[in-house]
């Protein structure tokens, strides 16, 4: 298995010159972030003070740790789907409750936010088959969670449970959401949890709810949902393949998946404006975040939290550090009013160039 930094995917059999640049990836990445020891320790904010928060993507407990040790001020995004793929059954309250645990008290009193079952699309559980002609357009996270309650309120009861006396503050999070009436609907069932475990005595907190917003339909009404909700976090990376048609796995069409497609941009734009005109905070948890040149354009946008795969911590954090935020608005503006991906990419990195930061742009 290969696991790609970059994206955070996983190859199963990566052909032999794959292979080999992927360990040249490794070894130039490992030199890179050595070489970024000293601004571990730095807060992440732009050369005129606007802070931003960096954020982890986890799911298993070495991710935490490697985490912890980049400086990442909070957990975006833990795929708790990752210990039921690896599990032979689903595992049960207790036995999540545990796993729970441990990232909680890794993090405590930091914020770690738990993604409720995102299973189905390219992730299916072996002891819980989804056949389908079109997995990506079907059965999947919340839609699954939701016609299985007690899956659903297995997981979440021991996410609450695990915080009891923890001290972490937990956000659980909705993904795949596309309608309004599955955030009222999880809700129900969140808040039904949290009841229950008071009635049983224990002395639990009430967690943050927020929902992903990864689905075209979930941007035209972020308003709506963020007004039920206590935070919005963008998936980037199903919000693009929705976005503009392309299976964000096959590799012929990799081209067409752009991050810097106006399209895309324009929609991540309106998503801060829905979120903070209810004065709620607002990431986003994609692989787009981890781009340090990506990260610029998120960053003058607005986005609180920026939430990534640790390896890409530092190297974001240099390029935050390097801009002042009115300079980052600039080349945001200039990148607005143009209409094609290859020009905005072209542009952005080379700003980036200018300003010293050539080795950290992604190359694809
Ligand atoms: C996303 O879609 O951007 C996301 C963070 O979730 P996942 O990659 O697990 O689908
Ligand atoms: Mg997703």
């Amino acid at each position: 298995l290969v696991v790609d930094g970059y994206r955070g995917e996983v190859i199963t059999s990566p052909s032999k010159a794959l292979r080999s640049r992927y360990r040249e990836i490794i070894k130039e990445q490992e030199q890179l972030i050595a070489g970024l020891e000293g601004i571990k320790e730095e807060p992440c904010e732009t050369l005129d003070g606007h802070r931003v928060q960096l954020w982890v993507n986890t799911g298993l407990m070495s991710d935490v740790m490697q985490s912890l040790d980049q400086g990442a001020e909070g957990i975006g995004l833990f795929r708790t789907e990752v210990p039921f793929l690896l599990s032979e059954r689903f595992p049960s309250e207790q036995e999540q409750y545990a796993i729970y645990r441990e990232q909680l008290e890794a993090f405590a009193p930091k914020k770690v936010t738990m993604r409720t079952l995102d299973i189905g699309g390219d992730k299916s559980l072996p002891y819980f088959p989804i056949e389908e002609a079109n997995p990506f357009l079907g059965w999947r996270g919340i839609r699954v969670t939701l016609d299985h309650p007690e899956i659903f309120l297995a997981q979440v009861r021991a996410m609450i449970r695990a915080n009891e006396g923890v001290g972490a503050f937990l956000r659980i999070m909705l993904p795949m959401v596309s309608s309004v009436s599955e955030v009222d609907e999880a809700k129900k069932l969140i808040s039904k949890c949290y009841r229950e475990l008071l009635e049983e005595g224990r002395k639990v907190d009430m967690p943050a709810v927020g929902v992903m917003i990864e689905v075209p339909s979930a941007v035209y009404q972020a308003r709506d949902i963020i007004k039920r909700v206590d935070f919005l976090s963008v998936g980037s990376n199903d919000l693009i393949q929705y976005m503009l048609a392309v299976d964000r796995n096959n590799a012929q069409v990799a081209e067409l998946y752009q991050e810097y497609h106006p399209a895309v941009l324009g929609a991540l734009k309106q998503i801060v404006e829905a979120a903070h005109g209810e004065n709620k905070p607002l990431g986003i948890c994609g692989e787009m975040a981890g781009n340090p040149s990506a990260a610029i354009l998120l960053t003058a946008m607005g986005y609180d939290v920026l939430s990534m795969n640790s390896t890409n911590l530092l190297m974001v954090k240099l390029a935050i550090r390097t801009f002042d935020l009115a300079k980052a608005k600039r080349i945001l503006n200039k990148v607005l009013k143009m209409d094609d991906a290859k020009e905005i990419k072209l542009y952005v990195d080379g700003q980036m160039r200018k300003a010293g930061l050539g080795k950290i742009i992604r190359t694809n």
